[in-house]
Parts: C-alpha cells; sequence; structure tokens
C-alpha cells in the first residue's frame, strides 16, 4: 500500500520497510497505526488476511498464550506464511500478552515477528527483569518486543481506582529506558473484552507519555474503543491496536448458529464457509477506523 486516498486527500507514505521495527518508528512519526488482531485457527486467520488484502493493509495477527501453546508456536508460523504467499501487504505475527518468559523464546525461536512480555500485573522492578530478558534474547533474531505497563481492566484484572490501572510516567519511561524495548502497551483505561459502560480513555496521561518517551505505543482492548477515540489515540502516539474479542465472540456465535441449523450433517468447511464472511465484516468494520488517514 504506497498511497492511501481518504477524503479526497492523497498522502503518499513510504512503505518500503525492512523490518517490522522500521515500520513502527515510522508509524509513530506519521501517527498511524497498525491493526492487530487476536486469531484462533486458520478460519479467523483467513477472515483477517481477505479482509485486510479487499482493504489494501498491511497487518498484524496475534496469538493469545492458549492459542500458541494448542496450536503450538511452529504451527502458527508455517499458517502464516502459507497465507503470505497470496497476500500483497505484510502480515506479521504476534504473541500476544505472554506472562512467560520460556513462552516468549519458544515463539521468537519459532521465527514469530514480534512478541509480548506481561509483567503488568508484578511489581516494576520485576516487570523490568522480565522485559529486559526477552528484549535480550530476542536482539539477535531482531524481534520486536512489547512491554506492558500498567493496567488494561477486564478478565482477571481487578482494579480499585484509577491510579491502580493508569500507568505511571515515570515508571513508564524507566522500563522503557532500562529495557530498551520496543513498543509499550500503556494502561489509560482501556478494557479487554466487552464492558457495560464505555471505557474512558485518560488522554491526558496518554499526553503525558507520549511526551515522556518516543516509543511506538499500543493501545490493548480495541473491540470496545469507539472510533473518535480510536482515531484520536493514533493520533497521539498509539502506533498499534489490539482487537481481539469481536472477533471471536462473531466467530462463536455464528459457529454455534449453523451448527445448530445443521445439526447431524454439520461439517466444518461447509459451517465455516457461512461464518467467514461474518468475520470479514466485523475485521472490515475496524479496518475502517483505524486507517482512516
Ligand atoms: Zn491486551
Amino acid at each position: 500500500m504506497d498511497t492511501a486516498i481518504k477524503n479526497n486527500v492523497k498522502t503518499i507514505y513510504n512503505e518500503d520497510y525492512k523490518s517490522l521495527k522500521e515500520l513502527f518508528i515510522d508509524y509513530r512519526a506519521t501517527q498511524r497505526c497498525l491493526p492487530s488482531f487476536n486469531v484462533n485457527d486458520n478460519y479467523d486467520l483467513r477472515a483477517v488476511v481477505e479482509a485486510s488484502d479487499e482493504m489494501d493493509t498491511h497487518v498484524m495477527v496475534m496469538t493469545y498464550p492458549p492459542v500458541a501453546e494448542l496450536n503450538t508456536t511452529e504451527v502458527f508460523r508455517s499458517l502464516v506464511d502459507g497465507f503470505k504467499k497470496g497476500f500483497k501487504n505484510d502480515i506479521y505475527l504476534h504473541l500476544d500478552h505472554s506472562t512467560s518468559v520460556d513462552l516468549c523464546k519458544r515463539a521468537i525461536d519459532s521465527g514469530y515477528d514480534s512478541v509480548m512480555i506481561d509483567g503488568s500485573q508484578v511489581s516494576l522492578k520485576e516487570n523490568i527483569k522480565m522485559t529486559k530478558q526477552v528484549v535480550d534474547y530476542a536482539a539477535s533474531a531482531g524481534v520486536v518486543v512489547e512491554a506492558e505497563i500498567g493496567k488494561i481492566m477486564g478478565r482477571d484484572v481487578v482494579v480499585k481506582s484509577d491510579n491502580d490501572f493508569l500507568a505511571d510516567v515515570d515508571e513508564v519511561k524507566q522500563l522503557f529506558e532500562t529495557t530498551g524495548v520496543d513498543i509499550v502497551a500503556v494502561g489509560i483505561g482501556t478494557a479487554h473484552g466487552f464492558t457495560p459502560t464505555e471505557p474512558k480513555i485518560h488522554f491526558d496521561r496518554l499526553q503525558e507519555i507520549a511526551e515522556a518517551i518516543p516509543a511506538p505505543l499500543v493501545l490493548h482492548g480495541g473491540t470496545g474503543i469507539p472510533d473518535v477515540d480510536i482515531q484520536k489515540s493514533i493520533n497521539m502516539g498509539m502506533s498499534k491496536i489490539n482487537i481481539g474479542t469481536i472477533v471471536h465472540t462473531t466467530y462463536m456465535k455464528h459457529a454455534f448458529e449453523e451448527i445448530k441449523k445443521a445439526g447431524n450433517d454439520a461439517y466444518p468447511p461447509f459451517i465455516m464457509k457461512k461464518v467467514l464472511p461474518k468475520i470479514k465484516d466485523v475485521v472490515k468494520d475496524r479496518l475502517k477506523a483505524v486507517n482512516f488517514k
């Protein structure tokens, strides 16, 4: 994708990236964002790839640890390589929210483009130690490392007050400067999964963090954030957005309905042929929100 035509404004970006690191640095500088989707198997992977191809965008696919464990990192690497052959833009493979240094190492050994070491639930000291271990291991392979600081609400993360989940600017600086990590996920009020009320993004904190460190920042909990907030965040330094919940809930809901309709005749490829367009629709909808420039 070397041109982007939106609202009759034609912007030409340099898209000739030698590496994912280079892409992220350029995206932070030009206030753009790599759409990143959690996938679970070859079917939702196909849906994400086809939707991205039709929208002419680079994309990142991410495996959450249970997905990486069940499929193995080697098999997922091969799956993505298979899809890359027919895709005109780049597809990057990422390990999402690993709390295990060993799993990060396994993904790096399997040829992942990027890994996240999530030390947000442990002390800053321990977080720095874990992150540094992964950064050192990833260095020779040129793999991008994402760290997290502050908390993303939802799942098993319980927070008592704003101060409890918002990333502390000095701590963000310390983590970034002592580890040399490539990209940083910061807690600014977003949540994983569907939330009963709209998540309130603390843009003031995002602003302070973006001024404190030059690293591309990562926005988690992309499913429930209104488009205007996504776009504002991108203009403020969010260079990667994670979108997961809307993919797997759409997948499961429609698979369940189709299996129920087919009863004993349910046959995976026939079911999936009907489910794939539904997943593609939600992926395209999110791609439109992220690639607004
Ligand atoms: Zn996340």
